[in-house]
């Protein structure tokens, strides 16, 4: 061993896996990245350093805990993205001298930026653009991080690199030391953090120009924004674009206008979903199906109002703190004088705490489930609303479980479970979970008491242990009263939906003075358990259409059987199978036009219906019944009475 090596200090690095790695003191995130392995450091975007993000050209100088971050990652595409925007501009920079730059972030898909310019950007324009950045991209350009005072970057751009927004961005912020992020001869200013080397941008496209605002400020100057994605190989990008495609075709509110499955009505209001016949047939064998399993799992059906006092919204906090998401109040003067307020209930709970409120409960009594398919308003921004997945009238398959803390674990497990068997009945085979906990530096955000709080994401990280959920931990997305699981499933497309939540209240019984008697005799408070494995009827049907892309599964379909009569001297046989059919509890469907078979079958097809029985007279006078399935075609005649039976097995099993 030389000399140096003695003298070098080392720090030690825990790697997510919990591994401990010793590196000499001032090691980068790349050399990190490079001694884990060749593929990590190619993928490597950023590095967490005790949970903060941060470049991977940085010297880490202390003992810490780490993880490389890739485009894998939620952050890792943030971070990918912005630096995106920053080649971009160095790309337009060079085609287009004299441009200046406003904002540029990245945003939930890809990034954009905004730039002041005489020129006025076409797509030829765009096109240009995107083969210069992967040229400055082939340049591999390192990019590097400098920190300097306030005044020092301010004078920079108002004499070097002269860019009045960044001026304006720098006077009205206090920091005394602001950082900025050169590449080549571009340098941005930025907080940051950011790709190592422009290298890791292999394809880009920038898809679309439109008119903004500086800062927004429609008083100020307009500008051109320019919107792009990018990605860490040419195949993420045509995979991006083919599922944008796959999406437009599946769109939900596209299908449940052609399956006339739901409607919103300008007349009715904005993001208020009506259900058409076919689309409450959907909804209703969704509503039994967890009706009946709640049942199995002791839950109570209750119904409460649409509306509430809106001194139930105080004593809950959800007025006025969450005054901007709701309708506002009702207010009328009764008979008597007296001014009178509501709201149309933004959620269940607080009614449900009044039942359980309503009567001494003793810790015998405990868990009590109460159930409601509970219909919710809240005021969604215009520009948010989409079709049933972003509405704001809608039902929540509610529940509040009341349970002592002895007893939180395994109604936790059981809420797992209960969720688990939704998912996977409706064929999501792919579900993440999130154990949405607190963040500690920020105690203010939260209700309860440090120790509640322990032991509640004890139980909950105890629980998804139990029931062998592969999960992960997001600190700081815990609500303000407890911590939360989130399901979050992968589509038929791949895309992600998060549905399906359990959140543990350690606050509304507190505020509510909910109680109950222990063995004790004391009074306690009990525990809430808030849970909706559907999330929202609306929101899950929206998913499930583009899951499905209408093809739904016979027992949701909402035709099961077409009936297909060849010739109209079969018509009768066919109206009896009709009612055969019915009297079976299976949806028929009657095609009595003077139309060829091969039409009828076609239109059958393209209203999805899962089943055609095709009826000839061999078919009558033999009692049976030529099945076609939709998409698969001939499965060869059968008996009527053996195909029901075999309908009837499929509809139960719900698969
Ligand atoms: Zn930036
Ligand atoms: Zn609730």
């Amino acid at each position: 061993m030389s000399d140096t090596q003695l003298l070098t200090e080392q720090i030690a690095l825990t790697l997510p896996d919990g591994s401990i790695r010793q590196y000499p003191k001032g090691a980068t995130g790349n050399d990190v990245a490079k001694s884990i392995g060749r593929k990590l450091y190619e993928d490597a975007l950023g590095i967490k350093v005790n949970g903060k993000l941060r470049d991977l050209n940085l010297p880490i100088e202390e003992d810490a805990a780490i993880e490389i971050v890739t485009f894998d990652s939620d952050e890792g595409k943030e971070l990918y993205w912005h630096s995106s925007s920053h080649l971009m501009a160095q790309a337009i920079e060079e085609l287009f001298p004299g441009t200046k730059f406003g904002a540029g972030p990245a945003i939930e898909s890809g990034f954009y930026y905004d730039i002041s310019s005489e020129h006025r950007f076409t797509e030829d324009d765009l096109r240009k653009i995107e083969e210069r950045m992967m040229e400055i991209a082939k340049r591999d350009l390192v990019i590097t991080r400098e920190e300097l005072p306030r005044d020092a970057a301010i004078e920079y751009f108002k004499t070097k690199r002269i860019d009045p927004y960044k001026v304006e961005i720098l006077e009205g912020i206090s920091e005394p030391i602001v950082s900025i992020y050169h590449q080549g001869g571009f340098t941005d200013l930025c907080t940051g953090p950011h790709l190592p080397r422009t290298s890791k941008l292999k394809a880009v496209r920038l898809t679309n120009i439109s008119a903004s605002y500086w800062r927004g400020d429609s008083s100020r100057e307009q500008m051109q924004r320019i919107y792009g994605i990018s990605f860490p190989s040419e195949k993420l990008l045509k995979q991006h674009f083919a599922q944008i495609e796959e999406a437009k075709k599946r769109d939900h509110r596209k299908i449940g206008q052609e399956m006339e499955l739901f409607l919103i009505s300008p007349k009715v209001g904005s993001g208020l979903p009506i259900w058409l016949p076919k689309g409450a047939i959907i909804r209703q064998e969704l509503e039994n199906f967890l009706k009946e399993e709640q049942f199995k799992r002791g839950y109570q059906a209750v119904y409460t109002p649409h509306i509430g006092s809106i001194e139930l919204y105080k004593t809950s906090g959800h007025y006025p703190y969450y005054k901007d998401s709701q309708f506002p109040p009702i207010t009328f003067t009764d008979e008597t004088g007296k001014e009178e307020q509501y709201l149309l209930k933004p959620m269940n709970c607080p009614h449900h705490h009044q039942i359980y409120a309503a009567k001494p409960r003793s810790y015998r009594d405990l868990p009590i489930r109460l159930a409601e398919f509970g219909t919710v308003y809240r005021y969604e921004q215009s520009g948010e609303l989409n079709g049933l997945t972003r509405a704001r009238g809608f039902t929540q398959d509610d529940s509040h479980i009341y349970c002592r803390q002895d007893q939180l674990q395994e109604e936790i497990c059981n809420v797992i479970d209960l969720t688990q068997l939704v998912f996977s009945t409706l064929g999501f085979a792919d579900v993440q979970t999130r154990l949405s906990f607190r963040d500690k530096s920020n105690k203010a955000k939260y209700g309860g008491t440090d120790e509640l709080w322990e032991q509640a994401e004890n139980d909950v990280r105890a629980a998804a242990e139990k029931m062998k959920l592969s999960y992960f931990i997001g600190i700081g997305e815990a609500s303000f009263y407890g911590p939360k699981i989130d399901f979050i499933v992968r589509d038929a497309i791949g895309r992600k939906w998060q549905l399906g939540t359990v959140q543990v209240d350690y606050v509304m019984a507190e505020r509510f003075n909910l109680t109950y008697t222990g063995s004790d005799n004391k009074e306690h408070r009990p525990v809430i358990i808030h849970r909706a494995p559907f999330g929202s009827m609306e929101r899950f049907i929206g998913v499930l259409i583009e899951n499905f892309a209408g093809d739904f599964p016979l027992w949701l379909a909402p035709a099961q059987v077409a009936v297909l009569p060849i010739v109209d001297a079969v018509n009768d046989y066919a109206a009896e199978v009709v009612e055969t059919l019915k009297a079976e509890k299976i949806r028929a469907e009657l095609d009595e036009r003077s139309e060829k078979i091969g039409k009828k079958i076609r239109d059958a097809e393209v209203k999805k219906i899962p089943y055609m029985f095709v009826i000839g007279e061999k078919e009558r006078d033999a009692k049976s019944v030529a099945v076609r399935r939709h998409k698969e075609g001939d499965k060869g005649v059968k008996p009527l009475d053996e195909t029901i039976a075999m309908l009837k097995e499929e509809i139960a099993s719900r698969k």
